[in-house]
């Protein structure tokens, strides 16, 4: 009999191999590189095998999702999904990392809710758009040191990193070897922003070769979902 948590087991086994063979592979570090398993659209029963496996940093791209199962499992709880301004409050409580921002407004405003973080502040990643169009989220290379300055300058949240998706379509090698280039330029002004959080389920192999230290996989773990978000 296949039951679920034998096939997240197979599954998860399988990605673990892979990030050992590409880490293997550049001359990388395996502790460097953390996978955040990309939970959305999954049941909190899910989440719980995840644990049970040892996982405990997960992804959501939804402030519902994520406040209600970060409830029920406990674990480094991840947003990554496009961030709605009258949502961050909620987020802000269950999250410990932010990998979407892309607004100075937005950091305002999480600057405000999470003044009071001085233990544990709040990891943001700066999402940056590798295609040009920001209204897919991020913004553009040449926005980033301003945005890392205001960053830096509050306090309850901490300077991660950056943040990206590969274009669709696209080659995520090329589009991950630009990546690997600004960020780059970005730790040289912002020395404690080594984290690079890039690679999905289509590319963190990818991904790791061009240096990502945070990889967000899902559907590779967890089987498609329906309806794709
Ligand atoms: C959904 C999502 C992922 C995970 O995608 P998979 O292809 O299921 O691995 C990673 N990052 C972001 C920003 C996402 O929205």
């Amino acid at each position: 009999m296949n039951s679920r948590k034998d096939e997240i087991v197979s599954n998860l086994a399988l990605v673990k191999e892979k990030i050992k063979v590409s880490a293997l592979a550049s001359h990388r570090n395996i502790n460097e590189i953390e996978l955040i398993v990309v939970t959305k659209t999954f049941p909190a029963s899910d989440i719980a095998i995840l644990h049970e496996l040892g996982i405990r940093d997960f992804g959501e791209n939804r402030d519902s999702e994520g406040a209600s199962k970060s409830v029920e499992v406990a674990g480094n709880w991840h947003f990554q999904g496009q961030i709605q301004s009258n949502k961050l409050k909620s987020i802000t409580t269950w999250a410990r990392y932010i990998h979407s921002l892309d607004s100075q407004e937005h950091l305002e405003k999480i600057a405000t809710l999470c003044k009071e973080r001085i233990e544990e502040p709040l990891g943001i990643f700066i999402q940056v758009s590798l295609d040009g169009v920001v209204g897919r989220g991020g913004v553009l290379p040449n926005q980033l040191n301003e945005l890392g300055d205001l960053v830096i300058s509050k306090a309850g949240v901490r300077l991660m990193g950056l943040m990206a998706v590969a274009p669709l379509g696209g080659a995520p090698d090329k589009a991950f070897t630009e990546l690997a280039a600004i960020h780059k330029a970005f730790y040289t002004r912002f020395p404690t922003a080594t984290a690079l959080s890039a690679g999905m389920s289509g590319d963190y192999e990818s991904a790791i070769s061009h240096g990502a230290t945070h990889i967000r996989v899902g559907s590779s773990i967890l089987g498609s979902r329906t309806p794709a978000l």
